[in-house]
């Protein structure tokens, strides 16, 4: 059994649309698709989903809602007019919007885009539709709900030849809906996957697999043929947002491979994401891949000494606690401490922060830099191979990147900087032609 998901850019379009159909109907394996929201059918356009938290924002605040709900009409009818389909999707759009108007939760409206688009291709298809509402669920405190959805979801499909589950959401204790963050239905792809017990895992998207830089900033990458899944989630959560990089999660247990594949180029093999790469443990040459985000503050805090003051990890701890705030990353040499946050989850609390920083950890001196970007370089051939960060950080040199934060050593698997954001395309450049 192969389990597909399809993104937003391969299903935003009935043409894109036949495309997955082709795909699904090349192979007998294919028995379970999950479909995202259509995305964007060009540079500029909206996806539906953004189109679904517009229009919530505006049923909430009381404005004018008509313009975006039929923007999203047009969507569906469009699709379903193209491709010759007889689905009434219109009743199914007026519920949606009766319900928006009188209340529904905001996770509710996000999570129409891929119910409607399911509905839509299991007509297409000749599949079942499951509701992911009556299959997937989440816990009293929004967690998503292993046990709970295993003890539902492989018995719901022994019931189905063949179906289609929307990605993106589930339900919550008392039945409203909720969903995963963005980019969540790679992860509903992984459950389904775990819950039919699949062979494989098929994630069809817009790119032929990870490559080793974000295309848009680097042009034409190299491909990573097969990785491993904490390589993989490193650099997902690092910023190469191919794959979502909680999507690992549900199929680790069962070891179940990923293949990430473009429903523009299916003949390319794509990306492997296997569990660990067998007798060739670190037998890659070089790196892996890099990957980076921006908008982040690093504080840098000094003080001589603190590797032998007992605690002092912790109260930097503390106070950040109180503010309610996890970190990046906390990289750490004897005399300082860095600390890595995203600006909007600092930015409100900044001044009280550093206050209560000073006065709890009694500091030689407190350094803050926001609109930082950080770089990961991953690989887990990295740490056997001399040389690399000597390399990576003569090339940042060279093209006159000012290195701000050095992360190494942490983990095995990565060199992380940070870099003003204004350098981020250029360091990502450097690092890629030095490295690679
Ligand atoms: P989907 O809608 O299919 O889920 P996403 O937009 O979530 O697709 O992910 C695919 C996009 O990820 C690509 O179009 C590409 O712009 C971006 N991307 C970022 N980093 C990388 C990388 N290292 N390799 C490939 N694509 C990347
Ligand atoms: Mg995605």
């Amino acid at each position: 059994v192969k389990v597909t998901k399809f993104g937003g850019s391969s299903l935003a379009s009935a043409e894109q649309i036949l495309k997955m159909k082709q795909i699904v109907e090349a192979d007998e394996a294919r028995k379970f698709v999950v479909p995202s929201a259509p995305g964007k059918r060009f540079k500029d356009d909206v996806k539906v989903t953004d189109l679904l938290y517009s229009l919530h924002d505006a049923a909430a605040h009381f404005e004018e809602t008509d313009g975006i709900y039929g923007q999203i009409v047009r969507r569906y009818t469009d699709i379903r007019d193209e491709l010759g389909l007889s689905i009434k999707i219109e009743e199914y759009l007026e519920k949606m919007y009766r319900d928006i108007k009188t209340g529904a939760n905001e996770d509710y409206a996000a999570s129409r885009g891929e119910y409607l688009n399911g509905l839509l291709i299991a007509d297409l298809l000749g599949y079942d539709f499951i509701d992911a509402a009556d299959v997937i669920f989440f816990d009293e405190t929004g967690s998503y709900d292993a046990k709970k959805t295993l003890s539902v979801l492989p018995g719901a499909l022994k019931l189905h030849e063949r179906a289609v589950i929307p990605g993106f959401y589930g339900s919550l204790p008392n039945g409203r809906i909720k969903t995963f963050s963005r980019g969540g239905s790679d992860i509903t792809g992984s459950i389904v996957s775990r819950a039919a017990n699949a062979d494989l895992y098929e994630n069809w998207t817009d790119v032929s697999g990870f490559m080793m830089a974000d295309p848009r900033i680097v042009e034409n990458p190299r491909k990573i043929d097969v990785v491993t899944y904490r390589e993989l989630r490193e650099l997902a959560y690092m910023g190469a947002t191919v794959l979502h990089e909680d999507s690992i999660f549900p199929v680790l247990e069962a070891a179940i491979p990923i293949n990430v594949k473009n429903t523009n180029d299916p003949e390319n093999s794509g990306t492997m994401i296997i569990p660990a790469i067998e007798g060739r443990d670190g037998a890659r040459d070089g790196i892996t891949g890099i990957a980076g985000k921006k908008n982040f503050t690093v504080i840098t805090i000094e003080k001589d000494g603190m590797n032998t003051e007992i605690g002092f990890g912790r109260k930097v701890l503390t106070c950040l606690e109180k503010f309610g705030l996890s970190f990046e990353h906390m990289p750490s040499s004897i005399d300082t401490i860095s600390i890595v946050v995203a600006d909007i989850r600092i930015r409100h609390c900044i001044e009280e922060l550093i206050d209560e920083i000073h006065a709890v950890c009694q500091p030689d001196s407190v350094e803050v830099s926001s609109n930082m970007a950080i770089i990961a370089t991953v690989g887990r051939g990295m740490i056997r191979q001399v040389g690399v960060s000597a390399k990576l950080f003569a090339a940042l040199a060279q093209s006159h990147v000012n290195v701000r934060m050095i992360d190494q050593g942490s983990s095995e698997i990565n060199i992380i900087v940070g870099v003003e954001n204004d350098d981020f395309e250029k360091a990502v450049q450097a690092i890629y032609s030095a490295l690679v």
